[in-house]
């Protein structure tokens, strides 16, 4: 009897899987992903892409980097599961331990959950649980995960819409957005936007304010970094009103920005710090780490997760920092900065560019139509067709993925593989002058 041969696997076929299967929760499904290694992806017709989106931010040590998959594969071998909090495991432990030696100042003891969400959910909860109080404030613009508690911190109404309401008791304040800044209008920044959480405290909550949330480099709403002393004076208002300042390093930490966390270049110690991403190169793992006396509040039974802390992800995890400690940071700092110049000779080049901005490979072009005025009158207008449309040509005609995005949804994302090379960047880039010529018509 003859056996009849499967159909083979296409784009195709997995786009009608999904299509069929799936939740259509995305519009415009992006290149389907056969197989990737450092900088390349591989799709299922066989064309092969340069990613320089490390799937939203996650493969910083480089698709299926091989000391990670190593690691799992060692790790899959010996133990799957334990449930790691009722029974510990070696590599939960040892990386609660690497991540006291990482992380900065006195943050000791960690929490593994599985995703960012989790992560930052957990932080707010062991914030109550420390200052006894209720209330969070967070930053219009932010983003910091899809689930309720989460959703209610994200500064951004798009992606509320009908799911609302959320978590009750947060209130937003000002992003540290110089480009489009409301408070400086345009001017030179005075750290207004810090100022304003004081007032914002004042005006919106009522004495009972457990954390400031605020992402240290702010990646969904567009490549925000804050200006110098902004987070220092975050910090210093939190503390003043009783309540911790919690910095989101899911997406800017872990090498991302040229040093392991983004809090480093503004020399800002969290009280609690959710991460996620970066953490195990691309499987499933999120933490927060506090100091001791913060760790401590919790008590038996106060959290857990079935799947958090997984030994698998965690030895991913040892490893991805042990490769980014080894040699893949410092290589993120120098081709960030010869990136950052690169974006910024394109800035003067191009009038569609409003701003270059970014720290090391967390790099956003923000593009703008002079025709009108943005929100407020503060800077041109953001035009997101044609982010869209250079995102698209990057991807069809050049085979490269960049990521699109920002709270305008006008702005380019490079946030490759921290191990991206130096032709690879350049080959983007050149690629980007191309895109930036054929859809925009205000060559300066
Ligand atoms: N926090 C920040 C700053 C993020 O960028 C994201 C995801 O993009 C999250 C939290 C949520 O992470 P996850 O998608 O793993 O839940």
């Amino acid at each position: 009897m003859s056996q009849q041969a499967d159909p083979p696997v296409t784009n195709e076929s997995i786009e009608a899987q999904y299509e069929e299967y799936l939740m259509p929760v995305w519009k415009g499904l992006n290149t389907p992903v056969k197989r990737a290694s450092g900088c390349t992806v591989e799709d299922f017709d066989g064309n092969e892409y340069l990613d320089v989106f490390s799937g939203i931010s996650v493969t910083n040590a480089g698709h299926n980097n091989e000391a990670v998959v190593e690691a799992a594969k060692e790790q899959l071998d010996e133990l799957v599961h334990s449930c790691t909090y009722v029974h510990p495991n070696e590599p939960a432990a040892a990386l609660a331990e690497t991540l006291a030696e990482t992380t900065p100042g006195d943050l000791q003891k960690s929490f593994f959950c599985n995703s960012g969400t989790e992560a930052v959910e957990g932080a707010i909860k062991l914030a109550r649980k420390y200052t006894g109080s209720k209330e969070v404030l967070a930053l219009e613009m932010s983003f910091h995960g899809r689930t309720l508690g989460s959703l209610a911190l994200t500064g951004n109404k798009a992606y509320k819409s009908e799911m609302a309401p959320t978590m009750n008791d947060v209130a937003h304040v000002a992003p540290p957005y110089a480009y489009r800044c409301q408070l400086c209008r345009g001017g030179p920044c005075s750290c207004a936007c810090a100022t304003d959480v004081e007032r914002v405290i004042e005006t919106h909550t009522a004495d009972d304010l457990a954390a400031v949330v605020v992402e240290p480099v702010m990646g969904e709403g567009g490549i925000i970094v804050p200006p110098e002393g902004w987070l220092s004076q975050v910090k210093e208002i939190a503390h003043d009103h009783g309540a911790l300042l919690i910095v989101d390093e899911v997406q800017a930490g872990y090498g991302r920005t040229g040093e392991m966390w983004a809090s480093d270049h503004f020399d800002v110690v969290p009280d609690i710090m959710p991460q996620a991403k970066g953490i195990a190169n691309g499987l499933p793992l999120g933490a927060f780490t506090a100091s001791a006396e913060v760790a401590d509040a919790f008590e038996s039974g106060d959290h857990l997760s079935t799947f958090g802390g997984n030994p698998v992800a965690c030895a991913a995890a040892l490893a991805t920092i042990e490769e980014l400690e080894d040699g893949i940071i410092d290589n993120a700092r120098k081709q960030g900065s010869w990136l950052n110049d690169e974006l910024a000779a394109l800035e003067s080049d191009y009038d569609a560019i409003g701003e270059a901005r970014g720290l090391g490979l967390m790099q956003g072009l923000e593009l703008v139509d002079h025709s009108g005025a943005g929100p407020m009158d503060v800077s041109p207008a953001p035009d997101a067709k044609l982010a869209k449309a250079i995102g698209k040509h990057l991807r069809k005609e050049e085979g490269i993925i960049m990521g699109v995005g920002g709270f305008y949804k006008n702005v380019l994302r490079f946030q490759p593989p921290l191990s991206i090379t130096r032709d690879q960047l350049d080959r983007a880039v050149d690629a980007l002058r191309t895109a930036i010529e054929v859809h925009s018509d205000t060559e300066g």
